[in-house]
């Protein structure tokens, strides 16, 4: 693969692919422009370098249809304000009237198209679409990693149509903090994995296990691990399908001497709401009709003190409900020890992203990957599509 900074973009019509897709509010304002600002460092090496910059995105789920509420009119406007210069707003993606746009446009100039989804090409990967995509452009940079686990035609289908495809530094630094943390670690490299359900991250956890040193699990799927240790877990959220895989899981730990943790306490309540009545008690001692929705202090503890020599830390997953206020000590409370540790540390996924940064602590994590999906195959060690379509046409 080859990357935005080992080639000449002067004058050359650059064709950018980025995840511009912020989350808005009804009225159309853009809520978060962490995704936008994620793609600064590319974008302006573009134009430092003379390039006549075509920017493209998604946005929502449109479906091939044309809708306002989906449109990425806000979008230029930000990027406007974030570049601190003109960016043009054009309301298709291809054809006739992009075309004359993109040949007018003079060295440095920034243009940003519609949405790619308002077209059914885009999410089909079709060749046509993709076709002309590549008509707009001499050089194809991939930036976009968050949808790089899926086919799409600005990412995949594309580079076989452009004949010089290459990464920008988003994708670059995504790729090289993984390398860092799964291909050559630095060891002990010790994975916490939370969330919901275990079903959704089987394949991670059974890639994991032959990975780390040690596996720490919390979160809601702590309880099917616990089940199947032969707890009761009242009605904590608990996979019955799953008790199994989760009991494979923990043998392979052992016998591959992986160090393996389960939290030893949770914070409980009858309902998940922020009035809820809750209570701390030991996993052994959920009451009937209750349910574990954080882990317990005494787990955090136990948890801090596992990554006390960690080199390396990989984090998918909240320790519990965190987006409700009586559950949310415990996701915080490692968010505080993962960033304040010495280690590597590499965060992933949407929620766990957004605990670190309503945490305050996002600016002390080594790394965050900005994709949620993409984040999660990579861990499972699938290849994504559009990453190999880089390499294969690289050009
Ligand atoms: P995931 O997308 O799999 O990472 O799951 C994130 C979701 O898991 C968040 O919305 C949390 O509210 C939820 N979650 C975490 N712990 C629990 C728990 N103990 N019980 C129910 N839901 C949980």
């Amino acid at each position: 693969m080859r990357y935005i900074d080992q080639i000449n973009l002067k004058d050359k019509r650059v064709f950018i692919r980025v995840d511009f897709n912020v989350p808005m509010d009804e009225g159309g304002n853009i809520t978060d422009d962490t995704r936008i600002k994620a793609h600064l460092p590319t974008i302006n090496y573009a134009i430092e370098k003379g390039a006549k910059v075509i920017i493209g995105s998604h946005l929502g789920r449109p479906k091939g249809k044309r809708s306002e509420a989906f449109s990425l009119k806000a979008c230029a406007k930000r990027l406007s304000e974030l570049l601190g210069r003109d960016v043009l707003f054009i309301d298709d993606c291809i054809g006739e009237k992009v075309l004359k746009a993109v040949s007018e446009i003079k060295s440095s100039d920034v243009i940003l198209l519609e949405n790619l989804r308002f077209y059914i090409g885009e999410e089909k990967n079709d060749p046509e679409f993709a076709k002309e995509l590549a008509k707009l452009c001499d050089v194809y940079v991939d930036d976009a990693f968050a949808v790089s686990h899926r086919k799409a035609a600005s990412n995949t289908a594309i580079t076989e149509f452009v004949e010089v495809c290459v990464a920008g530094f988003l994708l670059k630094n995504e790729i090289t903090y993984f390398n860092k943390a799964m291909k050559e670690p630095v060891r002990p490299l010790i994975a916490i994995i939370g969330g919901a359900k275990v079903s959704d991250k089987i394949g991670v956890l059974e890639t994991l296990v032959e990975k780390v040193n040690k596996l720490i699990v919390g979160g809601g799927m702590a309880f099917t691990f616990l089940k199947a240790l032969g707890y009761e877990v009242g009605n904590s959220i608990c996979e019955e399908n799953m008790l199994d895989m989760a009991k494979g899981i923990m043998e392979k730990a052992k016998t591959r001497g992986v160090k393996f943790y389960l939290p030893v306490d949770c914070v409980v309540a009858e309902k998940a709401t922020n009035d809820a009545v809750v209570k701390n008690c030991p996993v052994q001692e959920i009451p009937k009709g209750w349910m574990g929705l954080d882990i317990g202090p005494a787990t955090v503890t136990l948890f801090s003190e596992a990554i006390q020599d960690a080199k390396t830390i990989i984090w998918n997953g909240p320790m519990g409900m965190f987006e409700l206020d009586p559950f949310s000590r415990g996701t915080f409370a490692m968010v505080f020890y993962v960033a304040n540790s010495h280690a590597l540390t590499i965060v992933g996924g949407g929620d766990t992203d957004t605990a670190v940064h309503k945490a305050g602590e996002s600016d002390k994590i080594s790394y965050i990957s900005t994709g949620g999906g993409a984040f999660l195959e990579l861990l499972e060690g699938k290849t994504l599509p559009a990453i190999e379509a880089l390499e294969r046409f690289g050009g």
